[in-house]
């Protein structure tokens, strides 16, 4: 399959150089491109067989501030959903065994102040991180148009956030739906965030060397977007049909959404897994044979 933008997957090799784990001749391939034989990244087959030293120049500038930035993308997701889906999911384990509301709702609007905090924090971060007097050379592998895309999402997701909290406060939304519209909100913030996530880390792992979680973490974020869409949509919607049509569907919905949010976790968990081994990565650039595999 030929790539929309073929100058998006870099220039074309025309050395020979063998693929790290098949052996096929990579010369034609593009650089950020595939082997077509076993679709090993072919930068890592092209830093395998430099010399050392010249895969050495394509280390980050600012080591610290890269790897700084790569465990704030990955963990501040994990930590908002973790205070936010906190609430939802001790109410429908209240509802599913049949008692009353024990968690209060309240907190929820102190969430909504420390997950906007984390995500601006966490936008600032990455900028700084990426920036092009840090790690120029990280930014141009990546691509400025990406590092502008996910500081933009985090930033959006943040004054969603943010102006929930704002308006909370102003009493004007007393209301028992305010909680779920927030939750709707946060929707495609969110989706669009994890979306921009997923390329950049994929990228990151062609200077990490990291190359497995790299890639692993680019499809986890994608995957990821999804589940999350498909959980709030499903909860936000199980509310809204459950006290006028079915009981017994709300009961069903909510339950499922709950399973989907815990996957859901699970599947961050796992994101900042990766996103740790890459930002150790670039600490210590350095190829390790295992990690191609
Ligand atoms: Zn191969």
């Amino acid at each position: 399959m030929k790539p929309a933008h073929p100058s998006d997957d870099g220039p074309v090799l025309d050395v020979h150089v063998p693929c790290v784990r098949c052996r096929y001749d990579l010369a034609g391939a593009h650089v950020f491109g595939k082997c077509p034989e076993c679709g090993l990244e072919v930068l890592a087959s092209v830093a395998h067989n430099a010399d050392p030293e010249v895969a050495h120049l394509a280390s980050p500038e600012t080591p610290r501030a890269a790897s700084t930035a790569v465990i704030a993308l990955t963990v501040a997701p994990l930590l908002v959903m973790l205070a936010q889906g906190s609430g939802p999911a001790m109410r429908t384990i209240d509802a599913l065994a049949g008692r009353g509301t024990s968690f209060p709702s309240q907190v929820e609007r102190p969430s909504w102040a420390v997950c906007a905090a984390v995500l601006a924090g966490t936008a600032f971060l990455f900028a700084r991180g990426f920036s092009e007097q840090r790690n120029p050379t990280l930014r141009a592998s990546v691509g400025g148009a990406r590092v502008t895309r996910l500081v933009l999402g985090l930033c959006t997701w943040a004054a969603v956030l943010a102006a929930a909290f704002g308006v909370s406060l102003s009493g004007v939304a007393h209301k028992q739906g305010f909680p779920m519209m927030v939750l709707a909100a946060q929707i495609l913030p969110m989706a669009f965030t994890l979306l921009a996530l997923a390329p950049v880390l994929g990228r990151v792992g062609a200077l990490s060397r990291a190359y497995r979680e790299a890639r692993h973490g680019k499809q986890g974020a994608e995957l990821l977007a999804w589940t999350l869409v498909g959980t709030i949509a499903l909860y936000v919607t199980a509310e809204a049909v459950g006290s006028t049509y079915s009981e017994d569907l709300h009961t069903v919905a909510t339950g499922l959404a709950a399973v989907l949010l815990f996957l859901s976790v699970l599947g961050l968990a796992y994101v900042t897994a990766n996103g740790w081994v890459i930002a150790a990565g670039l600490r210590a650039p350095r190829i390790d044979p295992r990690r191609l595999k």
